[in-house]
């Protein structure tokens, strides 16, 4: 019987496993996951410290047990530590035996994510934690609760760092965010983030720019630029490494510590498939660029095709990413897609932007929604966009990104179709106003 290891048990890797299941009966599935828990929503883990998510339960998804009653094996605190390739097997390593085996399979499904960034002058801090499986959850919440958390320093600001500083606010704690340059979330352009700190200053958030932490002293904590501040509890979201170092002695190819994938999922050997953080892919609308897109999303996206691929339909493959991502900050939305400005500025391109209200301009409760566009003065193709408002933000980007995703250029935006009536846009909406400064701004050129 044809027998698939599964490499990581959460996002990519448990879909991966559950979705071959759905597509074939018959093979075997076995998942390694080197930690305690498998199968949860790592993206509702800061909803549940602010309360949005009320039930804990409800960020799990699938338990060893399920997974067995659809006969899929899992072994929790199994860590892969080799990969043969030439043999076909792993090396895994069992914590609660301290023992080593080798397991064979006929495919690999590599979904291994990534591991917080450590910063040395925290890393030993018992009141430092980061926020990125379920376990460091529940070791954020305890410690809250037993030590009445009433303040608390962020370090990073980064889409996970702002989703950690509206909920710990919004349970009452008020946070100190140190970023350590002198621009927040850098995935949107320093001249649109004006919303971050307006939240910020309506939410009490305190803002420390160009500060890192020096060293931590009992509860307090001595910054770079000599202030000493109360920091009973630190969190740090700094970024993620690859979890790849226990491919180091195999054969499979890596680039920048990520594993490259082609458009079947395949890593350079054939039986080796990867997904999720740890994979290195391309950009849909500029193949000849590469992307490692940290979300769970595209973990989702491939799993579906990996699947597919295994259980026989090869027709299903993965055409590249254009990197949505949406976050949320208290009353403010931020998404964008595409390249990162740095590599757009490599292409010829100009940009178009367009402010106006999310919905007709005499509803009481229209806001404003800002929409830049980096357009491709060859294709027309839309290279990235930026969108920063209060509602409307998510439609406005998922538009775009489907239309830029199915071959539409910024030209066709004039006949895009948004549906109006005042609530929810304009006659002319700000997508289709993005379309018509293209086209006169194009014949400028
Ligand atoms: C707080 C937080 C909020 C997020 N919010 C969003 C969001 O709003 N939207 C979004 O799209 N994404 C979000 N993400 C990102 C999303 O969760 C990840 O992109 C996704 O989980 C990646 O899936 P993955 O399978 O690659 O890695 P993971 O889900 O991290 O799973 C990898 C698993 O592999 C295990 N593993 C690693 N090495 C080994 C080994 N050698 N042997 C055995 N097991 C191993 C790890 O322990 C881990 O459990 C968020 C992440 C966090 C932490």
């Amino acid at each position: 019987m044809t027998r698939v290891i599964v490499v990581g048990g959460v996002a990519g890797g448990a879909t991966a496993a559950s979705q071959l299941r759905r597509l074939n009966p018959d093979i075997e599935i076995v998942i390694y996951e080197r930690y305690r828990d498998i199968s949860y929503g790592s993206c509702g883990m800061p909803y549940y410290i602010g309360g949005d998510v009320e039930k804990w339960d409800s960020l799990t998804n699938m338990t060893p047990e399920k997974f067995r009653d659809r006969n899929i094996f899992v072994k929790t605190e199994h860590e892969i530590t080799a990969v043969n390739s030439k043999e076909n097997t792993v090396t895994v390593y069992d914590k609660n035996s301290d023992t080593e085996f080798t397991d064979s399979y006929d495919y690999l499904i590599l979904s291994p994510g990534g591991s917080p960034k450590k910063l040395p002058a925290v890393k030993d801090s018992s009141q430092t934690f980061s926020l990125h499986k379920l376990a460091d959850l529940d070791y954020i919440v305890k410690f809250i609760k037993e030590n009445n958390i009433k303040e608390a320093v962020l370090v990073g600001s980064g889409y996970i760092g702002l989703e950690v500083t509206e909920n710990l606010t919004k349970r009452g704690i008020k946070v100190t965010m140190l970023q350590h340059d002198e621009q927040i979330y850098k995935n949107i352009e320093a001249d649109m983030n004006g919303v971050l700190y307006e939240a910020m200053t309506e939410q009490g958030v305190t803002l420390k720019l160009n500060t890192e932490i020096d060293y931590v002293d009992g509860g307090k904590a001595v910054l770079s630029n000599g202030e000493k501040i109360d920091a009973p509890l630190i969190i740090t979201g700094v970024g993620i490494t690859p979890n790849t170092k226990f491919l180091n002695s195999s054969n499979i190819t890596l680039k920048d510590g990520l594993i490259p994938i082609n458009k079947n999922g395949q890593t350079n050997i054939d039986n080796i498939y990867a997904l999720g953080d740890a994979v290195m892919t391309h950009f849909q609308h500029v193949p000849e660029m590469t992307i490692q897109s940290v979300l769970a999303w595209p973990a989702h996206r491939l799993a579906h095709i990996i699947a597919n691929q295994l259980a026989g339909d090869r027709s299903i493959t993965h055409e590249g990413l254009l990197g949505t991502n949406i976050v949320k900050f208290f009353d403010y939305n931020i998404a964008t897609f595409g390249l990162s400005e740095k590599d757009v500025a490599e292409i010829p391109h100009f940009t178009v932007d367009q402010k106006q209200k999310n919905k007709s301009g005499y509803m009481k409760d229209a806001s404003p929604i800002h929409i830049r566009v980096y357009v491709s003065k060859g294709s027309g193709l839309i290279l990235r966009a930026a969108v920063v408002g209060t509602e409307g933000v998510d439609k406005r980007i998922d538009v775009l990104s489907a239309h830029t995703r199915l071959g539409g250029t910024v030209y066709d935006l004039i006949n895009i179709e948004i549906g109006y009536s005042p609530p929810f846009s304009s006659p002319k909406d700000v997508i289709n106003m993005i379309g018509y400064k293209a086209i006169e701004k194009a014949e400028d050129l």
